[in-house]
């Protein structure tokens, strides 16, 4: 049979811990090429680990199959897979030196003694860490332990290794050091590695392909370039690199309206379709205020070693830019920005939709809240007689008792509370993205669904909050 070029595959994989019926991974699809370097990136919560433990086999998946080397090992255990992980956490034995902690697995198996003397040698060349076997686990410093963890996995040789942020606990000099030193050693072994981060910069630097994951989905695939030049959505633009996210409204050909003017751009999108335009800090420039195309007043400036990070008031938006040139607070700058560097994103529609219901006294619930409404605002052509009944058009009663309705609300016409009773729903704040003028927030509750709310204000990821819901901007219709 010839080689699967397709090292893993992992097809349709849903895993829903039982007790909650929440999915922590969804329908998630993935091809990884042997010898690749892949990177799941994404917030803490996003299922990153739960994947790789998917495929290392300590997890199995609720639904989807898992294919190595084109076999389904889906329900095969850990130790039965050509498989090692490293973790954040060492896991290393602190009463046994450099030596005995490698060869441990090795010893278990049976294995030689002289066969495992050669191959812990071997490893501990790779990890730089040659004659320093007798050292004892508990006189090195996080980064030699990093490395005997690393070790440690890498002496079983495995054709695919799983690192679950291996360099998450250490500083940030040794981590740039350990990030060349991993893809350094990724490069001679020639095996496959799939790394699991939060950092963005971590992902960009060291991988051949990122999979950027949100709220147990895929949002994106592509190499660190495709992600940061071309994000799919909001939520990838956001979280790769910095950016100005605005929302905005197509106004002719290759022609788009946000941030309070018109810009040209290379995206020939139909006119009147809401869009999402991002636009990087590096890729504004300033220019006279009569040249640009907007204009602001800047209020911060901050000095980062290779540039300047501006930040202007434009209007109702706040525009960060990296400039080589500094600038004054109080400054009157205009702003241009190469169309090419207009990246045009058709908007995603955030409606958020609930399901009331009516009761045996014709009133509309939701949540256990009766909203104030008239049903026969809810029914054209509808009317009430004197007992209260609703009538059709030709007089005739429509019993609507105990059916659905549903209701749409938009994002912008919900209001966030700190004063949990007096909202139709609480939840807490999962997600938050920056508009140039307001903030789009993911309220995660405990009911069906989870609400997409626009607000002016920061609030604080993980802010309890209670949701008002205005009847006067609800749409509702009858659910079939
Ligand atoms: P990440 O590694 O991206 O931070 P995880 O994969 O650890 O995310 O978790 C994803 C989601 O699944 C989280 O909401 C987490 O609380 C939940 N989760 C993870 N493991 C379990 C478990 N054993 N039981 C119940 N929920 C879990
Ligand atoms: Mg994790």
């Amino acid at each position: 049979m010839a080689q699967a070029t397709n090292i893993i595959e992992l097809k349709h994989i849903t895993k829903i811990f039982d007790d909650n019926g929440f999915a922590a991974v969804s329908d998630f699809n993935l091809e990884v090429k042997r010898g690749e370097f892949v990177t799941f990136l994404g917030p803490s919560g996003c299922g990153k680990t739960t994947t790789l433990r998917m495929i290392a086999g300590f997890d199995i998946p609720t639904e989807g199959e898992i294919l190595l080397n084109g076999e389904d090992i889906t329900k095969l255990p850990p130790n039965k897979r050509p498989i090692n992980t490293v973790f954040q956490r060492y896991a290393l034995f602190p009463h046994m030196n450099i030596y005995e902690n490698i060869a441990f697995g090795l010893k278990q198996k049976k294995m030689p003694k002289d066969e495992i003397t050669r191959k812990v040698k071997k490893v501990l060349e790779l990890v730089d860490l040659e004659g320093f076997e007798h050292r004892k686990i508990n006189t090195l410093s996080g980064g030699q332990q990093q490395r005997v963890a690393i070790a440690r996995a890498l002496v079983n040789e495995p054709e695919i290794l799983l690192l679950d942020e291996p360099l998450g606990a250490l500083d940030l000099k040794m981590r740039k050091e350990m990030q060349l030193e991993l893809k350094a050693m990724h490069d001679e072994l020639g095996i496959t590695f799939i790394y699991v981060t939060h950092d963005q910069e971590e992902a960009l630097t060291m991988s051949d392909k990122i999979v950027v994951m949100s709220e147990g989905r895929m949002q994106q695939i592509g190499t660190p370039e495709d992600i940061y030049n071309e994000p799919v959505n909001a939520f990838v633009a956001d979280f790769i690199g910095d950016s100005n996210i605005f929302n905005g409204i197509m106004t002719g050909k290759c022609l788009a309206r946000f941030c309070g003017a018109q810009w040209k751009c290379v995206d020939d999108i139909a006119e009147g379709t809401h869009i999402t335009a991002v636009v990087r800090p590096e890729d504004i420039n300033f220019t006279e205020p009569s040249k640009g195309t907007i204009q602001g007043v800047v209020t911060s400036v901050i000095f980062k070693g290779m540039h300047y990070e501006i930040t202007v008031e434009s209007g109702k938006n706040e525009i960060v830019i990296q400039s080589v040139y500094s600038a004054k607070i109080g400054d009157r700058v205009g702003m241009v920005v190469d169309p090419d560097n207009i990246h045009i994103m058709i908007a995603e529609d955030h409606t958020n939709f609930i399901i009331g219901s009516i009761t045996k006294e014709y009133s509309l619930e939701y949540n256990d809240h009766v909203l104030d409404v008239d049903l026969k605002d809810l029914i054209p052509g509808s009317s009430r007689d004197s007992s209260g009944r609703l009538l059709d058009s030709n007089g005739e009663e429509i019993d609507i008792r105990r059916t659905k309705i549903q209701i749409s609300i938009q994002p912008q016409d919900i209001t966030m509370t700190d004063d949990i009773e007096q909202g139709l729903v609480e939840g807490y704040i999962s997600n938050l993205i920056y508009k140039g003028d307001h903030y789009s927030y993911v309220i995660h509750t405990d009911l069906e669904q989870d609400f997409v709310v626009d607000d002016e204000y920061l609030w604080n990821m993980d802010d309890h909050v209670g949701l008002i819901l205005p009847i006067e901007k609800m749409k509702f219709s009858v659910k079939k």
